[in-house]
């Protein structure tokens, strides 16, 4: 039987709802006063990063209501954690309106972030060492699509790198332009080579790493995705073949995002 607790407002039984990544921030740490609960001392993740205390603010539950009944459940579920990841790691890198986006890497957290970016009018040139990830950057629509190192054909202004690669650092800042940003989405990161501050970070290139999201980041994105059709490129797989999913991931076989589903409801119609 589906109820709601008391204290719940804005859901009816029966609805969709998600739990985004972030699910528990204090809110009364110095971090969490200043809008930036998603640097929390005692936030509270799923695979649990940290944990101390009570945590003492709402989950973040995403109502369907923000979001079009064209997304079925395994296409929500990269929505909710990498869409929204590579959401913030967009806005971190401020690409300007009509600007020049470069990103690296082409996985389940860049296509999502790299339409969202080609909806507000940005041009996108996509770097990446799979052949199967170029394509799909093709059929999304990016203006250029060449190898995870190579130089995009224009100057960019912004820059997110999203591949776990140090090395990647210095060739996405010789590929900006003046005053150009680079945002690194990664929770990892090989480590990073000596930069030249000529080369790499003169005439006010930045560079700035992403930390999580907030709840308000979550919010605006299922927003945006409710609002506009992302094509979600998804692989599902059993969750009792999560192992070969890490081994398909890391052997860059999947395009776009995994999904891992439970066993019983693998072979079953995704609810929308
Ligand atoms: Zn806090």
């Amino acid at each position: 039987m589906h109820r709601t607790g008391a204290a719940v407002s804005g859901f009816s039984p029966g609805d969709r709802v998600g739990v985004a990544w972030l699910r528990y921030t204090c809110g009364h740490c110095r971090y969490c006063l200043r809008g930036r609960e998603n640097l929390c001392l005692i936030r509270d993740t799923p695979g649990g990063t940290t944990t101390a205390g009570t945590p003492n603010s709402s989950p973040c539950l995403q109502s369907s209501h923000f979001l079009s009944r064209s997304y079925d459940d395994v296409e929500l579920a990269p929505l909710l954690c990498a869409g929204i990841i590579g959401f913030r790691a967009l806005e971190r890198a401020a690409v300007p309106e009509g600007g020049r986006l470069g990103i690296y890497g082409f996985g389940g957290s860049a296509h999502i972030a790299a339409q969202v970016a080609m909806y507000r009018g940005v041009s996108v040139h996509v770097m990446t060492r799979s052949a199967d990830a170029r394509a799909l950057a093709e059929e999304l629509g990016a203006e250029s699509v060449q190898g995870s190192a190579d130089k995009p054909p224009v100057p960019l202004d912004a820059a997110i790198v999203f591949a776990p690669v140090g090395d990647l650092i210095p060739t996405a800042l010789e590929a900006l332009d003046r005053g150009g940003i680079l945002s690194l989405a990664g929770i990892h990161m090989t480590d990073v080579p000596p930069l030249n501050y000529q080369r790499h970070l003169f005439y006010e290139r930045e560079i700035r790493s992403v930390t999580a999201n907030t709840r308000d980041d979550a919010r605006t994105f299922m927003r945006f995705a409710g609002e506009h059709r992302i094509q979600v490129s998804t692989m599902r797989y059993r969750l009792s073949d999560a192992d070969r999913a890490l081994t398909d991931l890391a052997d860059d076989r999947v395009r776009g995002a995994a999904v891992l589903v439970p066993d019983r409801k693998f072979g079953a119609t995704i609810a929308r």
